[in-house]
């Protein structure tokens, strides 16, 4: 049954070959049994899953079931689960409860979807390599010495080792896409606003959009589906119609358009990753796409640019954790000065505090107009690269991450080079750009992701171009070995 796709297993549900409460169970066995390799997971909520799973049976046998129902899937853990603990991957939330839904969490319920828990991931979701996480790093299935991505790498590893079909994250800089790709699975960040932010812990509001994470284009239009539309609770939510992610699938790419960056296959870029992308650009031509150059000029500029303006919107959102009303709080306060220096110097860990600092200095009278208004306006100038590509070409392709999975530890203690593990993924996000990363081949054993980044609100068009990918190619299909 694990080995099934989201499609399929809908398919046999309603069919009766097995019950949504024989799936959840088989999913769960396969945590207990495979994720103390992986660490994938924060919080496994074994019996409300399966309680879930007996209600989505009795919908089945009603005939009344949605297209998600009785599916089971996990939550990244930056989203609120009412009654479940919700710990962003800090101790600062460690022992918070959540009291309400997100809007996405709500949403993919009331389509039947089975929660099995919820993923492990970088702190506050700062991060490349799953490392930052209060509940220690996550492997990675296709080598475990290896980092699953971050920071939705706890989604990805889960999703990869087939502990759940199909998982949500978030992409702020990358990571939805980073982690997919790292861990050969489909990921897609959707347009900035076309998903809800409601009850998604905010970590730079401007960037942060979730997403589906999932074995196939297919899986993720259904994902999608559930997920996306207009949420009242959001003022930056979209009021747009959300079209049928899956009617668009099989559409024909011939003719279709597609840019390549020259800046993204500049210095930098690993060859062997740079040999799997022409190959993948190679299959596009043969499906009769149309290829060219483009150029993002300002895109070198992106990774400085992300580095102001996520921290200066972290700096501001994570003021609100001050150990007074919910998370940690320190023991023996003094006076209300020790209470929030120490509940705060002892709730976040390392990075989450250099990027409040960084983000505080940024904003600081003074500095704001060299640094935060120089940034806003760099960033202005990244979507205005995009926006001339996007009157040449239909979508832009290229390389999801610069290099494979690096191993655990390699780059912990040197943030820069981290942070560049997302030079290609970050201009989407600061231009609110919709992107995506689907398998495309192996480099010594590790998973190689292409990045196919659309028009805004062009989803349908991007899981349409993944998708007939996907049929012409298995690397969405290979396996982690030790996971089968
Ligand atoms: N790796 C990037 C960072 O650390 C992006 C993280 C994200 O997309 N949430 O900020």
């Amino acid at each position: 049954m694990h080995n099934k796709t989201i499609a399929e297993l809908a398919a046999g549900l309603r069919a009766g070959e097995f019950s949504s409460e024989e799936l959840t169970q088989a999913y769960l066995d396969r945590i207990e049994r495979l994720d103390a390799s992986l660490n994938s997971f924060i919080t496994v909520t074994a019996d409300a899953a399966l309680q879930a799973a007996r209600a989505a049976d009795a919908r089945l046998a009603r005939g009344d079931a949605a297209p998600l129902t009785g599916i089971p899937i996990a939550h990244k853990d930056i989203f609120c689960t009412k009654g479940v603990r919700t710990s962003c991957g800090s101790r600062m939330l460690d022992n918070f409860i959540a009291p309400y839904n997100a809007t996405v969490a709500e949403k993919l319920a009331a389509a039947g979807a089975v929660m099995l828990g919820k993923t492990n991931m970088d702190e506050f979701a700062m991060g490349s390599s799953n490392e930052t996480s209060f509940y220690g790093p996550v492997c990675n299935p296709w080598n475990t010495g290896t980092v699953p991505g971050g920071s939705s790498g706890g989604s990805a590893a889960a999703v990869a080792a087939h502990l759940t079909p199909a998982a949500t994250g978030t992409d702020t800089g990358g990571s939805i896409r980073q982690p997919a790709a790292l861990c050969g699975i489909t990921g897609l960040k959707p347009t900035y606003g076309r998903v809800s932010r409601y009850g998604m812990i905010a970590f730079a509001s401007s960037l942060d959009q979730g997403g589906p994470m999932a074995r196939s284009a297919e899986d993720a239009a259904l994902m999608l589906a559930a997920m996306a539309g207009f949420d009242p609770k959001d003022s930056t939510s979209v009021d747009q119609p959300v079209p049928d992610y899956s009617r668009a699938l099989n559409d024909s790419v011939e003719g279709l358009k597609i840019g390549l960056p020259k800046e993204f296959f500049d210095q930098g870029l690993d060859s062997g990753v740079a040999r799997v992308i022409e190959a993948a650009v190679d299959e596009f031509k043969k499906l009769g796409a149309e290829v060219c150059e483009v150029s993002l000029p300002n895109s070198g500029l992106s990774v400085p640019t992300y580095y102001v303006v996520a921290p200066a919107e972290c700096s501001s959102n994570l003021s609100r954790f001050d150990g007074v009303r919910f998370g940690y709080r320190c023991e023996n306060p003094v006076d209300l000065e020790d209470l929030y220096k120490r509940s705060r110097g002892e709730g976040f860990g390392a990075e989450v505090k250099r990027r409040i600092m960084i983000g505080t200095y940024a904003l600081s009278a003074g500095y704001y107009d060299a640094y935060y208004l120089k940034a806003q306006q760099i960033r202005r100038l990244i979507s205005d690269d995009f926006r001339q590509a996007f009157e040449r070409v239909d979508v832009i392709v290229g390389p999801t991450t610069p290099t494979p999975a690096f191993k655990l530890g390699e780059k912990f203690n040197d943030p820069v080079t981290m942070y560049l593990s997302d030079i290609f993924t970050i201009a989407c996000n600061l231009a609110g750009l919709p992107g995506m990363s689907v398998p495309a081949g192996f480099v010594n054993g590790l998973p190689v992701g292409l990045q196919i980044i659309g028009n805004y609100f062009a989803e349908d068009r991007l899981l349409n171009v993944a998708h007939r990918y996907q049929q012409v190619t298995d690397w969405h299909q290979r396996q982690p070995s030790g996971y089968e």
